[in-house]
């Protein structure tokens, strides 16, 4: 399950006001901070800046992502209206990475955690299954950045794959084709990997525990199963069959 760091845990101060908004919002927006912040020290940092230097109630987006440590941060939360795109804040929520994405690039985990974050939040009933866009595509700014902006494709379509082969994922136990697929993912990610089996289309004990190593360094989180997010990078690290 993704863990959402909550607003005690990074030291939120108290919203000045709270308006609540009706659940599911039909609208899901895309955001960049465009700033170097990080960490949570960086998520006190911008609602410092939202509250005391713009005078708004609280930090404006309703989570963010911090693009270094791939950390969920609550902001204003589900339900509760944003300060993030202007015209849209009643009827939508507003996802934000921190980084200038006009310069940084986008790494594939961090196009995979935002999906991930899209998918969680729309199994809990807060928002649609895909992102409605970024921010540009409603009001004039750079905001998510072009390089971010660009991903904004990729990131539905892992939020919208993951949803539906969920059912399907590859798990403990699973012998098959698929499973073999995936275990020359893991070999071609770290030619370490599966020391005593090798790719052999039984999901034991020794692919659950590389299958955990794999989504740990790409902090995603770790269950040992092959959920659609997990098995879409383990494909892009499968040499091509030759
Ligand atoms: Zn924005």
């Amino acid at each position: 399950m993704l863990e959402i760091v909550s607003r005690s845990e990074w030291g939120a101060r108290p919203p000045r006001s709270v308006v609540t908004i009706p659940l599911p919002t039909p609208e899901l927006w895309l955001h960049h901070t465009a700033g170097n912040e990080q960490g949570a020290s960086g998520v006190r940092a911008i609602q410092n800046f939202h509250m005391d230097t713009r005078g708004w109630s609280d930090i404006a987006y309703s989570f963010l992502i911090d693009r270094i440590s791939l950390e969920v941060y609550e902001g204003r939360g589900a339900g509760v209206r944003g300060g993030h795109t202007f015209g849209h804040n009643s009827v939508s929520h507003g996802l934000c990475v921190m980084g200038n994405f006009e310069t940084t690039t986008v790494s594939d985990a961090l196009v995979a955690k935002v999906a991930e974050l899209v998918r969680f939040g729309h199994g809990r009933g807060w928002w649609p299954a895909q992102l409605s866009g970024g921010h540009r595509d409603v009001r004039p700014t750079a905001c998510p950045g072009a390089n971010l902006y660009a991903e904004i494709g990729e990131i539905n379509r892992l939020a919208i794959q993951d949803e539906m082969e969920d059912p399907m994922s590859v798990r403990p136990g699973d012998v098959g084709e698929a499973v073999r697929k995936f275990q020359q993912g893991l070999l071609g990610w770290n030619s370490d990997a599966l020391p005593r089996f090798g790719a052999d289309g039984d999901f034991g004990d020794e692919t659950e525990e590389w299958v955990r190593n794999f989504q740990d360094s790409q902090d995603l989180t770790v269950t040992g199963v092959i959920d659609g997010v997990t098995g879409a990078l383990l494909l892009e690290y499968r040499p091509d069959p030759t």
